[in-house]
């Protein structure tokens, strides 16, 4: 088995478990750490599993005010009071602008 083989499969795996919606693990990043493993989940093919992962960080991320202040993410849910309530497509749309091309 190729190292790349192995590569792929252990991030095949890293996407399955930080996409989790149980995970929960992604408010406990920085908006800026959530993008890494975001952008390394997209580049390993699994763009679904990066918007997730960024759905769920977001969970704690402050809207902020009009003047631009607040977290990089908050703009991905949809209920503050509600967990896990983000936008699927909204967040999809950030990865591939963010990460793509
Ligand atoms: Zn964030």
């Amino acid at each position: 088995m190729s190292i790349d083989t192995r590569l792929m499969e252990s991030l095949d795996k890293m996407a399955e478990m930080l996409s989790s919606y149980t995970a929960e693990t992604g408010v406990h990043f920085t908006c800026s750490e959530a993008d890494v493993i975001a952008e390394v989940l997209y580049r390993a093919g699994h763009a679904d599993a990066a918007a997730i992962w960024l759905g769920v960080h977001a969970e704690d991320d402050e809207p902020g005010e009009p003047d631009g202040s607040g977290d990089k993410h908050a703009f991905l849910r949809t209920d503050e009071d509600f967990i896990d309530s983000f936008d699927g497509e909204k967040a999809l749309a950030y990865v591939e602008s963010t990460f793509g091309a």
